[in-house]
């Protein structure tokens, strides 16, 4: 048996070069894991996989509450990864009684575009805005898009996020998102939408 000191810094070592794991190389080694070993297949079904049942959902498909102010959910900023949801507030979904259907946990929010715990998910989980930002061309004062280049590109969103402007609510896009609402996972059929190909 190897000394405790020994396995500590190999585990460190182990630590330190799976933190340096690019994502596919994480995904095919996990993938790989789950073949050949029954523990770490049970291990991520149970971290990966919920019941149907107990996924908190929306009673109703109706529009998104708008927020008037962002400082008013400001405590709610994050998609309720950490610690629990205040008011999940289950609805049952009629079509699936009786029945133990498993469902993957974490999705993506066609929305907000993040990540989501659906199991976490509540009315006040996502923050978006449904239009587009806008460059706002009065910002860029000193700008000359044939001296310095086109004013939208990602990095100056990213570096002047208060130079785009939101039509929907005529906020920046250092703000927070003037929609409040359920992350969803797919468009409902009540938002404007074309559904045919
Ligand atoms: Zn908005
Ligand atoms: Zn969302």
């Amino acid at each position: 048996m190897a000394d405790p000191a020994g396995v500590d810094e190999n585990a460190t070592q182990l630590s330190n070069a799976i933190g340096r794991l690019s994502w596919p190389k994480l995904v095919q080694m996990t993938r790989i894991l789950c073949q050949k070993n029954d523990a770490a297949r049970e291990f991520y079904r149970g971290k990966l996989f919920v019941n149907e049942e107990d996924v908190p959902r929306p009673s109703t498909p109706r529009s998104p509450d708008r927020t008037p102010s962002p400082s008013e959910a400001s405590d709610e900023g994050d998609d309720g990864e950490e610690g629990n949801p205040p008011n999940p507030q289950p609805v049952p979904i009629p079509q699936t009684t009786g029945s133990k259907r498993s469902r993957p946990r974490y999705t993506l929010c066609i929305n907000c575009e993040r990540e989501f715990d659906v199991v976490a998910n509540t009315k006040k989980s996502c923050q978006y805005h449904w239009s587009e930002a806008e460059v706002d061309e009065d910002a860029f004062a000193d700008h000359d898009e044939c001296t310095h280049g086109p004013m939208d590109t990602e990095d100056n969103r990213a570096a002047y996020p208060e130079n785009f402007i939101y039509d929907c609510c005529d906020r920046t896009s250092d703000d927070k998102g003037c929609v409040t609402d359920w992350h969803r996972e797919t468009r409902e059929p009540t938002k404007r939408q074309k559904m045919g190909p």
